[in-house]
């Protein structure tokens, strides 16, 4: 039976899935999106992240940014501690601005509550579901799925995250797409025992960093450990404990706040674990299937960038789309090309983002240190411009041009 090309499965609920069905539905196709997790996760689930100019305009088009803005996450200052020394403490504002003038901070799971919000309507969610196989052929794609019965689409496109599903299935193995940055990350949440508010504390060793900041939602903190590792660690993928006691490993002295923050670990409600890893493909499209944001071309999670590209990544697939009249080829072809630059920029942001994030040295700890306690006492004109310098790859995804997708034909 042919199916129309508008008829379009959306794998991953999170930032890019219901970015794109939102402007695919505005563009008149028909979306779906199947969602691994049983139900949307808790509103303020995840991590904080970061969008940057052009994701910024994005939510803007779609009418979302004064929502987005309300739920920030209003982190202001970073304060370094020092166990017997004086803290560092840096604004956020001065450190974002030398990245872009547009910035807002928010818990990905704020954000993907919004999104939701903003298309469940118009759109169809299915929960709790996972895309078992996929069967392409002259017109349409058959999709089986490991609960819900099969079902035929015109396209596919994966949105669902570094560990995709859908390239899984359509492109193999994820091994030779991964380019490993040297390092590794947790996150949980644990009590916010220092009743900070609008402040992250933050501890610093050579190859280690550990930050902890507030939820402000939930009164609750998230705990971000981030280390290198020159080799990736062979362990396995879904044995949390395994995980938990490489993470106590990796801090395993008794200082600063660590011991406190690491006895949470165990009665955390929420752990994830995983190296700091970009997905590098040549091509991320093939036959009716394509893939979005993390899936297709993650620059590597907590160290900057992604949420920009997810976001960016759908709009732009979305543009494709309507304007190749339901030539998926033609879409697919103009998409690549279209995100080919910003996905190239965004790779230098992890590398770079890390130098600071993660210092290897003890002179590198100390080179930070010194240029965080002595950049925010120079002239302001000064400070955009050294901060601007450090981030000069977040500052590159600036230079994308979206205008040309914003109007839907005939409008
Ligand atoms: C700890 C951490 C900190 C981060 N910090 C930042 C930051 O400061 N700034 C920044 O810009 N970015 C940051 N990121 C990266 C950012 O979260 C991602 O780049 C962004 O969320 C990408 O969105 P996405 O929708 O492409 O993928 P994801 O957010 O990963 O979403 C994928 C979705 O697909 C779903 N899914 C997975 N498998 C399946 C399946 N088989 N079937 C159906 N659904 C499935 C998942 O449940 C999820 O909902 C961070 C990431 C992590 C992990």
């Amino acid at each position: 039976m042919a199916v129309r090309s508008t008829e379009v499965l959306v794998s991953g609920a999170s930032v890019a899935g219901p970015t794109l069905a939102w402007w695919l539905h505005r563009h008149g196709f028909t979306p779906t999106v199947v969602e691994r997790t049983p139900a949307l996760r808790a509103g303020l689930g995840g991590h904080a992240v970061d969008l940057f100019g052009p994701a910024v305009d994005v939510a803007e088009w779609m009418g979302l940014l004064s929502q987005v803005q309300a739920a920030r996450t209003q982190t202001e200052l970073v304060v370094l501690e020092r166990p017997g020394r004086r803290p560092i403490e840096v604004d956020v504002s001065g450190l974002v601005a030398g990245i872009s003038a547009r910035h807002v901070e928010i818990m990905r799971g704020e954000l993907t509550s919004i999104l939701y919000e903003a298309t469940r309507g118009d759109v169809e969610y299915r929960f709790g579901d996972s895309i078992r196989s996929l069967d392409e052929d002259g017109d349409g794609v058959e999709v089986t799925f490991e609960h819900g019965p099969p079902r035929r689409f015109g396209l596919v496109v994966g949105a669902d995250g570094l560990h995709s599903n859908v390239r899984r299935l359509v492109f193999g193995d994820e091994a030779p797409f991964r380019h490993y940055l040297g390092g590794y990350l947790g996150v949980f949440t644990l009590p916010n025992y220092r009743g900070l508010q609008g402040r992250m504390v933050a501890w610093s060793a050579p190859g280690r960093t550990v930050a902890m900041y507030p939820v402000r939602q939930t009164g609750e903190a998230r705990a971000l450990f981030l280390f290198r590792a020159a080799e990736e660690l062979h362990h396995d993928h879904t044995d949390l404990e395994a995980q938990k006691r490489l993470l106590r490993q990796a801090f395993s002295e008794r200082t600063w706040e660590l011991p406190r923050i690491l006895a949470a670990l165990d009665g955390a409600p929420d752990f994830y674990f995983d190296s700091i890893t970009q997905i590098r493909m040549p091509s991320w499209s093939r036959g009716r299937v394509t893939l979005v944001g993390d899936a297709g071309y993650s620059p590597a999670p907590a160290v900057g960038g992604g949420t920009v590209v997810a976001v960016v990544g759908a709009y732009v697939l979305a543009g494709e789309l309507r304007a190749a009249g339901g030539d998926h080829s033609r879409a697919f072809h103009g998409y690549e090309r279209a995100m080919g630059e910003l996905v190239r920029r965004s790779r230098g942001i992890g590398p770079t983002t890390m130098k600071t994030l993660i210092p290897a040295t003890p002179r590198q700890v100390w080179l930070t240190n010194q240029a965080l306690r002595l950049i925010p006492r120079l002239p302001g004109m000064l400070q955009r411009r050294l901060w601007a310098f450090q981030a000069r790859p977040a500052r590159a995804l600036e230079a994308v041009d979206l205008g040309r997708y914003r109007e839907p034909a005939g409008a």
